[in-house]
């Protein structure tokens, strides 16, 4: 029997045969109740960036849209307080075991894109040392999928202690790590989307370097 790695009971085995063909490198990582904490995105979200509540665009984006810059999020679950536990536990307490909690549905969303770049939005070098690992990069190795790490960050005060203003007139804080081509097509990788002005600006800094195609993405918003 294994253990949930959220409540850390055990788990009766309660899959289908046909599920264990499916995934049978992927075996549930999270019991059913647990599982069942987390509220995933339905049809009553934002077109544009997932955020739950109306089928319209939502204040955020059209924030974005009045400066000129496109929102093309989408997100798989609410930030809820399950959530909020959950990426504490797994960024801050460092439980490296969480990044498999949503390994399953990252490949199967992500799957429909393999066009695509995957793009992780990086840590500055003090968080990165910090914590030791890259959340994101966490989430999507547990998921089996490549990625390129084409951006970097400068270390900068926390984005939750300034306000929404400051953070938008925040000066670049993303860097190309190299300066090569860059790939045409590009999803941009993070765990929470709050407002959008990480996005943005990692997205900046890759339209500059050529008109691309891009897209992000994150388990929660
Ligand atoms: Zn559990
Ligand atoms: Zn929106």
């Amino acid at each position: 029997m294994s253990e949930c790695l959220l409540c850390k009971q055990g788990m009766k085995e309660s899959l289908r045969f046909v599920d264990i063909l499916l995934f049978k490198k992927m075996e549930a990582q999270v019991c059913l109740s647990c599982r069942a904490a987390f509220v995933p995105k339905t049809e009553e979200a934002c077109p544009s960036c997932s955020k739950s509540g109306s089928s319209e665009v939502c204040q955020d984006c059209r924030y974005w849209e009045k400066l000129g810059l496109s929102v093309d999020h989408k997100s798989l679950y609410d930030y809820t307080d399950e959530m909020a536990a959950y990426f504490n536990q797994y960024k801050f307490q460092g439980d490296y075991l969480l990044r498999k909690v949503f390994a399953k549905e990252l490949k199967l969303y992500l799957s429909a894109y393999s066009d695509y770049t995957l793009v992780p939005i990086p840590l500055g070098p003090k968080r990165l040392a910090e914590r030791g690992f890259n959340q994101v990069e966490g989430i999507l190795e547990a998921a089996g999928l490549t990625y390129q790490p084409l951006l970097g960050k400068m270390d900068t005060q926390r984005q939750s202690e300034k306000s929404r203003k400051e953070r938008l007139e925040a000066e670049q804080f993303f860097y190309l790590l190299e300066e090569k081509p860059l790939p045409e097509k590009i999803i941009l990788i993070d765990d929470i989307y709050t407002t959008g002005a990480s996005i943005q600006l990692a997205k900046r800094i890759l339209m500059k370097n050529g008109k691309k195609r891009i897209k992000s993405f994150s388990i929660a918003r």
